[in-house]
Formats: C-alpha cells, structure tokens, sequence
C-alpha cells in the first residue's frame, strides 16, 4: 500500500509517553484513552500500538493478533463505560476517518467511541 507513516503525530507521542492521556483501558496491542475534545458525554478513542496511518493500513498490514487484540478492545471499552447495548438504554457509535475526504487529522488509525446519551442521527 506504500503508507509513510509520521511517527511525530500526537498518537505516537502519547503511545511513547511524551503527551500524557488519561487511560480507559490498555492491552497489548491497543490503547484506549478520552478524547481531548468531546463530541459527545462519553468520547473515547481506540488506537493500535503498531504504526498505521489508517484503517487500509491496518486491515492489509497488521497481523492477525493485532487486529484480533483492537477488535476485541472496543468492544471492551464499550461494556467497561457501560454503554454496551444491552443496558437499558444504552448504545453507541463507532467512527474511523480515513484519508483526506473523511477529514482524518490525527495520522494514525483511530476509532472513535461515542455514546451516553440518545445521539442524534448519522452526519454525511
Ligand atoms: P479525526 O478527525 O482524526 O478522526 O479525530 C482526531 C481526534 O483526536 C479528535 O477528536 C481530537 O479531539 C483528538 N485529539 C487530537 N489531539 C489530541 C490529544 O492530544 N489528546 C487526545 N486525547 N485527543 C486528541
């Protein structure tokens, strides 16, 4: 795929402790911290330890426990906050920008987590 990978992005300087995050959960292979800048009254991001750019990246390039390790994370992180469907009331929404026409800021694959409260209809 040919990605050049920008180990400066803020992700890679939390992933080597340079900016600090406030943790939900670590493993392995991922790191699961509060956004920043909240979209909503639970915003949590998701990230791969490994160094990729973005979902193509690693869906071609990352090997199958890494991707194994992310998958299974979020969906950890989600019953972690209580937001898992299942709860009464509860639900959430998972969201990666990829690329220039997603408007990706951060240089490194991210899901975004959403949730705690009834969320307003999918934006285009
Ligand atoms: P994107 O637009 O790339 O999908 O989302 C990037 C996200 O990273 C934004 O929601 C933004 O608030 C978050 N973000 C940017 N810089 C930092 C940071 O230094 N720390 C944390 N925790 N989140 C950040």
């Amino acid at each position: 795929m040919g990605y050049s990978y920008d180990d400066q992005n803020v992700f890679a300087r939390i992933l080597r402790g340079e900016i600090p995050n406030k943790t939900v959960m670590e493993t392995e292979h991922s790191l699961a911290f509060e956004d920043i800048n909240p979209q909503a009254p639970v915003h949590v991001l998701v990230i791969p330890k490994g160094a990729y750019v973005n979902y193509d990246h690693f869906a071609t390039e990352a090997s199958d426990a890494e991707i194994v390790d992310f998958t299974r994370t979020v969906g950890e992180v989600c019953r972690k906050l209580g937001v898992a469907p299942g709860a009464e009331g509860a639900g959430y929404r998972l969201l990666a920008n990829a690329g220039a026409d997603a408007n990706q800021e951060v240089p490194h694959l991210h899901v975004h987590i959403f949730a705690g409260g009834r969320l307003g209809p999918m934006i285009m």
